[in-house]
């Protein structure tokens, strides 16, 4: 795999951990199958992630100057984001995944705060 592979992977995990977070527990589904509503916001926000014009010359999406994101998408994401955000790190005993999930979270964090 290479390395912007691997990137974008990276991003799309982050997102579909955080959005089933916020999925079961606002929505009560079991957070595997999504509601239809977070199902379509998660395809979206894949596709742009897959498709960034701009992956190549960065490393994350908040470095870019291309705002993949659009404005009413914008204000879900950052609301997911804001929940599962915390939840996440408390759920998750280990000092390294924990490290990790923060980074993740930092990372979807700049993604959604760049854009406004
Ligand atoms: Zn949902």
């Amino acid at each position: 795999m290479d390395k912007l592979q691997k990137i974008r992977e990276e991003e799309i995990k982050a997102v579909t951990e955080m959005i089933g977070i916020f999925c079961r527990d606002v929505h009560k589904t079991d957070g595997v199958e999504l509601c239809p509503e977070c199902e379509e916001l998660l395809e979206y926000i894949k596709k742009r992630v897959n498709s960034c014009p701009r992956m190549a010359e960065k490393t994350l999406c908040s470095e870019c100057r291309t705002h993949c994101y659009a404005p009413n998408r914008q204000q879900r994401i950052k609301q997911i984001m804001h929940y599962s955000g915390s939840k996440l790190a408390l759920r998750s005993p280990v000092m390294a995944v924990r490290r990790k999930i923060t980074h993740w979270i930092s990372t979807i964090q700049q993604i959604v705060y760049d854009i406004f």
